[in-house]
């Protein structure tokens, strides 16, 4: 028991926060309190612990607990400083772990003297109302960050609708943060619709995602399908071109294989994914540094079948594919080999170096 064991840590752990007064009651707490709290104190028939002790030190784990992914299963770990990080669904920290599960944290990009830190607790990769949900639920706050404040997310629409009148090319967002269950108004033609029409779509979006099989011509038809509601840079169609960049020449090999026009597919969707991401969560390094890489791999097929054509390598396509791969080796720098990230780096380090050597002659 490291109450009696390390004194030390076990204080330092009762400093952080636990939430319990906002915690009790909800329908986690009762969850917790069934199955977590009673089952301690039945299993191991135990008075060490009482029931109010066990629940904060729940609270505790609820409220900063991280997930490390070096166990499959993952296991929930904490760690002292980070507990004191600010959340934000546009963090300026992102989140590596190495192979003994220790926590690194770093900065993808300038972070301006006096500001303040911090990371999301929430996925920033999620839509508005989802992040919104999972704090209120998980860490008891309604998030008033920029990205959350801002209904155009920066303006790149992440959880907009197409206006429901076919003649008009608006986008329907609610009018603010606090709107975000009423009705959504056309930012063009001002026509509004209501809570019903909104939620239909989404869930009808939602579920069809999780229940296909990812394969390229699934992905197609609900590009294709959703299209109709939902813009090109919605959270859905965003994750479903997440995936069909994936599929399209998974093995190096089948890279070659790839039509012409499903390699541009590939090289496209890419691009915008890369450029929507950094804009909306440029901390989530794992993902932008993998989908970096796979731009990377197209351009550079692009290239060997121009150059296949006129004996000539162009120039602006090898500086291009040398960007992305360097982005690629930036994100990931700090990924270790026991993840499949880590071993995308080893690979966008030799393809770089290789870049460059081409480039020097
Ligand atoms: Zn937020
Ligand atoms: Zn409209």
């Amino acid at each position: 028991m490291l109450r009696d064991k390390d004194m030390e840590r076990w204080k330092k752990i009762n400093e952080l926060e636990s939430l319990e007064d906002q915690r009790r009651g909800s329908m986690q707490w009762k969850a917790d309190y069934e199955s977590v709290c009673k089952f301690i104190l039945k299993f191991f028939n135990t008075k060490l612990f009482s029931e109010d002790e066990i629940m904060r030190i729940i609270g505790i784990l609820q409220i900063n607990g991280h997930e490390v992914p070096t166990s499959d299963p993952p296991h929930v770990a904490l760690f002292y400083k980070a507990s004191f990080l600010e959340h934000s669904c546009t963090p300026n920290l992102a989140k590596s772990f190495n192979k003994d599960g220790n926590l690194i944290l770093w900065a993808p990009k300038e972070i301006k003297k006096g500001s303040h830190l911090s990371i999301c607790y929430s996925d920033a990769v999620w839509s508005t109302g989802d992040r919104q949900r999972h704090l209120m639920q998980t860490k008891i706050f309604k998030c008033q960050c920029p990205r959350c404040l801002d209904v155009t997310e920066y303006g790149t629409n992440y959880c907009a609708l197409k206006c429901e009148k076919e003649s008009c090319r608006g986008l329907m967002l609610p009018a603010s943060l606090n709107d975000w269950h009423k009705e959504w108004t056309c930012m063009e033609c001002k026509s509004q619709v209501d809570k019903v029409y909104v939620n239909n779509i989404l869930e009808r979006a939602g579920s069809d995602i999780n229940a296909m099989e990812k394969t390229k011509e699934n992905c197609l038809k609900y590009l294709q399908h959703y299209g109709k509601w939902l813009p090109g840079n919605h959270y859905y169609m965003c994750e479903v071109k997440l995936y069909l960049v994936q599929q399209l020449g998974k093995q190096v090999n089948e890279l070659m294989v790839l039509s012409a026009e499903e390699l541009n597919m590939k090289l496209e969707y890419g691009k915008e994914l890369v450029e929507l991401y950094e804009k909306l969560a440029p901390c989530e390094v794992r993902m932008l540094g993998t989908l970096c890489f796979e731009v990377h791999s197209a351009i550079a097929e692009n290239t060997r079948r121009i150059s296949l054509q006129t004996s000539l390598s162009p120039k602006e396509l090898l500086e291009e594919s040398l960007l992305y791969v360097e982005k690629a080796v930036g994100y990931l720098q700090y990924e270790s080999d026991i993840f499949v990230e880590g071993h995308i780096l080893k690979q966008a380090k030799i393809n770089r170096d290789a870049l460059k050597m081409v480039m020097r002659m």
